[in-house]
């Protein structure tokens, strides 16, 4: 990296779908990338969070994925896309082009490992394979997604189970579990598509939820509850709260593939159990289940560890965030945080936030 005691105005940290949204508007709005503002992110690669997704997964299987602005310009829409090749490989092609058209001149790999107070501005620790580095800046946004961030609850036995437990984060493919006992644990889209994978290839498959599954009519995901969804994370961000899940609160439509799953008894999830036992799991009526494998379907929290230092969080567990800025300290600002946490939040935030951003610089 070449950002040694670089100063700069705006740090953006990572380049998925929301740092790279930032980026295309504060340009749009006249700072220079690489200059005025720069990206840093971990990669290794293009693409953000998808790069590390699982083979089978293609784009739409699960929601939409919205096109970046812009991106029209370059003749590519996610809408178009080949639905025969894994979705990382194409998100990860599309963003290669995207900063490459835009001339982003995204920093990477470069991990940012901690941010300092100091005085008016902001020292950013960043790591990068040369060693440890520092960026002095005015202006943080952060968009750093939550793949960094799995979330396990914890379940009594956790750490007795003799089989492997693996999370969403660290599924490769079915092949790699064929033959084997496995119990899905998780409600939302994650845990349906890897039980439609599974299906033909492990030895047995048992799906568990914490809370029933709610299949809406809709054989699209259905707006008004998306847009009820996003309101909930939205009050829970601005209240400092920890941010519920976006999928708790839209249901699962029943596209053709999830209702012939339901129909042959295949997505019927049974209560969550009470422990777990070195060879299985075991629910409180003494029902055991053999497993070889607990596949933890259980989403994602935001990563935020690199901010500790700046003390944002809230007793109430989260960090107050309204509108993208962050409560406790106007120079950071949060990307694809709570109701942002899609490809098309991660658009608008993009917008609306590169807009703060150009206004506080202009206030120092
Ligand atoms: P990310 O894509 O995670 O990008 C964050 C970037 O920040 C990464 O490149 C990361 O390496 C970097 N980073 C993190 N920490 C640091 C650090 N300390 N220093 C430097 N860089 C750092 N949404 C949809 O709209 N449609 C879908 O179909 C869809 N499918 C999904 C499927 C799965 C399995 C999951 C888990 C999520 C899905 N989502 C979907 C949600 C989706 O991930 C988001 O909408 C969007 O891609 C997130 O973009 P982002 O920029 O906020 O985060």
């Amino acid at each position: 990296m070449t950002t040694s005691g670089t100063d700069t105005s705006v740090v953006v940290i990572g380049a998925g779908q929301a740092g790279l949204s930032v980026s295309f508007y504060l340009k749009r709005l006249g700072l220079e990338p690489g200059n005025d503002f720069v990206v840093l992110d971990r990669g290794p690669g293009t693409g953000g969070a998808w790069q590390h997704r699982w083979d089978a997964l293609r784009l739409g299987s699960a929601h939409r994925v919205a096109d970046l602005p812009g991106m029209d310009a370059l003749g590519l829409s996610f809408e178009t896309a080949d639905r025969t090749l894994a979705a990382r490989d194409v998100v990860a092609d599309y963003y290669a082009q995207y900063e490459t058209f835009y001339d982003l001149k995204v920093v990477r790999p470069a991990s940012v490992t901690d941010i300092q107070n100091a005085g008016a501005d902001l020292v950013v620790n960043v790591w990068d394979p040369e060693g440890d580095q520092q960026v002095t800046t005015s202006i943080v946004v952060n968009a750093t997604g939550t793949w960094g961030s799995p979330f396990v609850p914890w379940y009594p036995g956790r750490n007795d189970f003799l089989g492997r437990q693996i999370h969403t984060s660290d599924y490769v493919s079915a092949e790699e579990l064929a033959g084997k006992n496995v119990v899905v644990v998780g409600g939302g889209t994650s845990a349906i598509g890897f039980l439609l994978e599974l299906e033909s290839s492990a030895a047995s498959l048992t799906w568990v939820s914490r809370s029933p599954i709610v299949y809406l009519d809709d054989t699209e995901l259905n707006i008004e509850a998306a847009v009820a969804a996003v309101a909930m994370a939205d009050e829970a961000a601005r209240a400092g709260k920890a941010l519920p899940s976006i999928v708790s609160g839209t249901g699962v439509a029943r596209t053709r593939r999830i209702q012939a799953g339901i129909d042959r008894g295949l997505l019927v999830a049974k209560p969550m159990f009470s422990a777990i036992e070195p060879t299985g799991v075991r629910w409180a009526d003494g029902t055991f289940q053999e497993a070889d494998v607990i596949l933890w379907a259980t989403g994602f929290r935001p990563e935020l560890r690199h901010l500790a230092s700046l003390k944002l969080r809230e007793k109430a567990g989260g960090i107050t965030v309204a509108g993208g800025t962050s409560w406790r300290d106007p120079r950071i600002f949060f990307a694809g945080y709570g109701p942002q946490a899609s490809t098309i939040g991660a658009n608008r935030a993009g917008r609306t936030i590169a807009r703060q951003v150009v206004a506080a610089l202009s206030r120092r």
